[in-house]
């Protein structure tokens, strides 16, 4: 995992209910050592193949029975390493293909499945060549980052200039362009898909999708910059959509090429028709997956682990508990100040926790520039309009003095 995860606390405590002895594999060791005293690795991340090396010599010595990549930035070093160690692992050029959007809409239409029409543009280009040739409204974003990080909606070619000026920015920043290598050198566009989105949680077993959760998010989410907001699981789709969801999930996976392990995956629904934004062969992100633990009762961690182990997966049956996240946008830019009500936010009635993510006197940097939340509010309920009202009511007593 990267130190940047939010995860480590969460798989480390699945690990030791689980009685699993766990390593931590990290590009700054000393940054985790702390959460993981003791069992930390050095790997090498931009360099897929030294991250390769230090797993292997180190698995030489201390035998390892799974390789779990937690983020984006490890799934493929991750399958990699199960690969050669002949692990339970997805095939690594899906994982690839799940990390890039480009060729992800490229293996959707392969198949046949619903997919907008998309192009790659070289960041060296004219845009006001490509304004005048793309249908809008369209989305421009890169085709590595995540968190809605770069991602824009145009809804003319002078909104469409200025997108893709400020897209092209974030990839020839040094940390991205580096990460990115030659996937940064350009960016996506594609066809805007209308309607409202939601998320499925999910573990592949075989090529088989096991749902977890479905959720909805029931802010509109429709431009020029993506914020997630609130997910709410599970869903108050009808059943017909949601089968529907899943179908189209499940066979998003299929032309990918995923097989083994967790899929999170977005997708929106347009007059009842799901559409596929993206599958991550990774957990959701942030703390979301605690939703789970608070829906199910088991912590989706707990779940995986023994899945990547090549051991039985306990019983996925889901309690009869509505639950939720909010993950907290940052408004403007500035340095965080004094955050203000985080008691009164955390007194709401099904609110299970007010986790703040960045520290007083952080620099906040929003989207699309950004690429992180301030904090992450987590509710319980009967219903999934409780745990709604929950989330809104406890947003709504924080108060966040940005300067
Ligand atoms: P990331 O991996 O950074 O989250 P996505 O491609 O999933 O990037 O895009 C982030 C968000 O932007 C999506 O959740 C969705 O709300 C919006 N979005 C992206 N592409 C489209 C599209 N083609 N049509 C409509 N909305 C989109």
């Amino acid at each position: 995992m990267p130190t940047t995860s939010y995860k480590a606390h969460d798989f480390l405590e699945a690990a030791g209910r689980l009685g699993v002895d766990v390593v931590v594999g990290t590009d700054r060791a000393q940054a985790l050592a702390r959460a993981a005293p003791g069992r930390t690795l050095a790997l090498g991340f931009s360099r897929p193949d030294r991250g390769l090396e230090d797993i292997l010599t180190f698995a030489a010595g201390n035998p390892l029975d799974a390789v779990v990549g937690t983020d984006d930035e490890t799934v493929v070093l991750a399958a990699l390493a199960a690969e050669a160690l002949g692990l339970r692992h997805n095939p690594v050029e899906a994982t690839r293909a799940a990390r890039d959007k480009h060729e992800t809409r490229r293996r959707l239409a392969t198949a046949g499945l619903r997919t907008p029409p998309f192009r790659l543009l070289p960041i060296e280009g004219s845009p006001a060549l490509a304004a005048a040739d793309v249908e809008y409204p369209c989305v421009l974003k890169p085709r590595f980052l995540s968190g809605s990080r770069g991602v824009l909606r145009a809804d003319d070619p002078a909104s469409f200039v200025s997108a893709f000026a400020r897209v092209a920015a974030i990839l020839r920043e040094p940390e991205v362009a580096e990460r990115g290598q030659e996937a940064a050198r350009h960016l996506l566009v594609e066809g805007y898909i209308p309607g409202g989105e939601v998320a499925v949680e999910a573990l592949l077993e075989k090529g088989a999708l096991r749902v977890l959760a479905l959720f909805d998010k029931p802010d509109p989410l429709e431009g020029p910059t993506f914020e997630e907001t609130i997910y709410l699981t599970p869903s108050r789709l009808p059943q017909a959509v949601r089968t529907a969801i899943v179908n189209e999930t499940e066979a998003g996976c299929r032309a990918l090429g995923l097989r083994e392990g967790p899929v999170h995956a977005e997708l929106r629904v347009h007059a009842s028709t799901p559409w596929i934004l993206e599958i991550a062969a990774r957990t959701i992100g942030g703390i979301c997956s605690r939703t789970l633990r608070l829906a199910t009762g088991a912590s989706l961690e707990e779940i995986l682990l023994p899945h990547a182990l090549s051991m039985e997966t306990e019983s996925l049956v889901r309690e009869d508990r509505a639950a939720g996240v909010l993950m907290i946008p940052i408004p403007r830019a500035g340095v965080l100040r004094k955050v203000e009500g985080l008691d009164a936010a955390r007194a709401v009635a099904h609110v299970d926790d007010v986790n703040l993510a960045l520290p007083e006197g952080a620099e906040l940097v929003p989207l699309p520039e950004g690429h992180r939340y301030l904090g992450f509010v987590l509710a319980s309920a009967e219903t999934p309009g409780g745990v709604e009202a929950a989330l809104r009511e406890a947003h709504a007593r924080l108060r966040f003095t940005i300067e």
